[in-house]
């Protein structure tokens, strides 16, 4: 593999992957780079690993080359896994950050603290024409608090106390919670993966 697409037009996820990757000689390109359109690739799995290979894959076999896609949310605990693999779009489709946590936070309204536990999961999925596509999978535990407290991040970063921490992810600094994300950890063994393979 030398050439990689990374599909996302999130410059900060381009960055991160640019750097690993350039580490083992392996180009990056990212949709920000296409002069066509791509067209949405609808999440119509019902697992992580099955939304992620479904991007990775419908793009690799428009453009006959390796594509790396991801898909990430939140579970928690108390919820069944909700709101799992429709995170985004938990609260309705358009998409907002702020009616998602909400409705979480209601849905968990009596829920004592301790039953309160909850995971962060990212999965990568690498497809490559011919080949099977390869997975990884980060994670990252914690609880969800009562209020949101804390600026920095995204989506439900502001009610995600980190086991071990006593700042939200929306409190932590960006490089503090890039130290500890289920992104990270996913990135760690997608780099295992790539040290293996070059060996
Ligand atoms: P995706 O873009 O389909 O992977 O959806 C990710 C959704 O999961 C986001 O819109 C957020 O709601 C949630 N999510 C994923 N990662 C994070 C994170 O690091 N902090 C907060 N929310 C996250």
């Amino acid at each position: 593999m030398d050439k990689l697409l990374i599909a996302t037009k999130n410059k900060g996820k381009v960055k991160d992957f640019k750097g690993l990757f350039s580490k083992y000689g392996v180009e990056v390109y990212s949709l920000l780079d296409l002069e066509d359109e791509i067209p949405d690739v609808e999440e119509t799995g019902s697992t992580f690993e099955e939304n992620a290979a479904l991007k990775a894959e419908t793009i690799a076999s428009l453009f006959h080359m390796p594509v790396l896609a991801d898909d990430s949310g939140l579970e928690v605990d108390a919820l069944d896994g909700r709101p799992g693999i429709y995170s985004a779009r938990y609260a309705g489709e358009e998409k907002n950050d702020q009616a998602n946590l909400q409705k979480v936070l209601t849905e968990l309204e009596g829920v004592p603290n301790d039953k309160r536990t909850a995971q962060f999961v990212c999965v990568l999925a690498i497809a490559q024409p011919g080949q099977d596509t390869m997975f990884t999978r980060g994670t990252c535990k914690g609880t969800i608090i009562q209020e949101p407290t804390g600026e920095n991040g995204f989506g439900y970063d502001p009610v995600f106390l980190p086991i071990g921490s006593d700042k939200t992810m929306a409190q932590l600094k960006p490089e503090e919670k890039n130290n500890i994300s289920h992104r990270h950890h996913a990135l760690v063994q997608l780099e295992t993966w790539l040290k293996e393979r070059t060996k």
